[in-house]
């Protein structure tokens, strides 16, 4: 078999068979295929997309590269979730701890942040003490006492897409839908939950800019699951804003366990409950009305903070965070950016704000920079809000910046005020 065939069929849109598939991915993961030849069958795939069918066998061809995760041991059912990645998005430390104490065991496997958007692992590393980086035995053991646990990706999984992505990332070939389903799905069917709920982002601070490709993003990826034989589900969401309120390591571990205390509404709740909602409901654990009323319980009776509390002990972390967040890394600088006008927020853009919480020390510009964990933004005012001249819009927090000047006057750019109220945007979109 060539390479280059692969390549000219791709090219000319006429269909690979699984074979080709297979020798494409086991021999690029092998390192015998060069980097030029799969670079330009990947523009190719880029320019042409693949069908369905043959998104399913490059994923389970990927999957197949590498060590995968059984939870046998497990009494019962297990359920994962995945989002495509948004600014502010903190929904796995509360989704996590809401299904599992609700009975249902939640392995996750989550990533480091790069870019605009923050990881999960990042937030759960600013936690004195919590160790990610976990042994086996460990995970399952915590899986076993508690149901939930959450450990950084292990470096033996689905080598291929280590190998492809970062190619993908310098020939401008990361937002092809096909490669993106791929890649993503071939690590949540390495991981080997028996469900798994996507939340597909949509709008300025996602790879998806609109409502359509986000569509045929979550048809095709529940597809593939569903070809995996696992019980699949995608709900689309607004990223036309950030989600909650804190942007940042440490700030967002705040606001779950703010949520998880039932002491914060809004639309991260409301997201929280509809994806622990759809996971129990995945699971088996009765009609969509029953789960959601089992969610909300679940933060009354404190079930959900008592499981968040008992992982994080698990994991080597400090408990008293909970009822301390002075033992969390606070920034030695905070700077306030007041409104210039009267009027309502009309608009907070989600990208901008991520890069802007870059830009205080709470991201990775390279994946070789160190994180300021104590830094990023709080959003004192939401989308309909009614705003003052001289009125709090946010704070920026930073241990590392001195010079606010240049970044309040981009917060105060892109929180956009306008003189009529307008409607909050719907945080829901579509379920798939
Ligand atoms: N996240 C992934 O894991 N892969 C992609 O291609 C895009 C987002």
């Amino acid at each position: 078999m060539l390479m280059y065939e692969i390549i000219k069929k791709t090219k000319n849109k006429i269909k690979l068979n699984n074979e080709e598939i297979v020798f494409l991915v086991n021999n690029y993961t092998k390192g015998l295929i060069p980097d030029y030849q799969v670079s330009a069958w990947l523009m190719a795939v880029c320019l042409n997309s693949l069908t369905v069918d043959e998104t399913t066998e490059l994923t389970l061809a990927m999957r197949d590269t590498g060590y995968k995760m059984k939870f046998d041991f497990i009494d019962g059912v297990t359920v994962d979730k995945h989002s495509t990645g948004g600014v502010g998005d903190k929904t796995s430390l509360i989704i996590g701890p809401i299904v599992a104490s609700c009975g249902v065991c939640v392995p996750k496997m989550s990533g480091k942040g790069l870019g605009h958007t923050g990881g999960t692992i990042d937030k759960l590393e600013s936690i004195p003490g919590f160790k990610t980086e976990l042994e086996f035995e460990d995970f399952k053991n915590i899986l076993l006492k508690n149901k939930f646990s959450i450990i950084s990706q292990s470096n033996d999984m689905v080598l291929a897409d280590k190998k492809m992505y970062a190619l993908r990332d310098v020939t401008a070939t990361v937002d092809s839908i096909p490669l993106i389903c791929s890649s993503i799905m071939s690590k949540k069917l390495a991981m080997g939950a028996d469900c798994i709920l996507l939340d597909v982002k949509m709008g300025s601070g996602a790879f998806m800019k609109n409502l359509e490709d986000a569509k045929v993003l979550a048809e095709t990826m529940v597809k593939i699951g569903e070809n995996a034989e696992k019980k699949c589900r995608a709900i689309i969401t607004n990223m036309d804003f950030p989600l909650g309120k804190n942007i940042g390591n440490s700030l967002e571990v705040i606001e779950c366990i703010e949520i998880l205390k039932g002491n914060i509404k809004g639309e991260l709740f409301d997201l929280s409950l509809e994806i622990s909602t759809h996971m129990l409901n995945l699971s088996g654990k009765g009609s969509l009305l029953e789960c959601r009323e089992m969610a909300e319980n679940s933060i009354k009776n404190g079930s959900a903070l008592k499981c968040l509390e008992e992982t994080i002990r698990l994991q080597g972390g400090d408990v008293n965070i909970i009822n301390d967040y002075k033992l969390l890394p606070e920034a030695s600088q905070k700077h306030e950016v007041y409104s210039l006008y009267n009027g309502f927020i009309s608009k907070i853009d989600s990208e901008q704000i991520g890069l802007i919480a870059l830009e205080l020390g709470a991201g990775r510009k390279t994946k070789e920079d160190k994180i300021d964990y104590s830094a990023g933004i709080v959003l004192n005012k939401s989308i309909g809000d009614e705003v003052k001249k001289g009125e709090l819009l946010a704070t920026l927090h930073s241990s590392v910046m001195n010079d606010f000047d240049i970044l309040s006057k981009r917060m105060q750019n892109i929180i956009l005020i306008g003189k009529d109220s307008v409607y909050p945007k719907k945080i829901i979109l579509d379920t798939i």
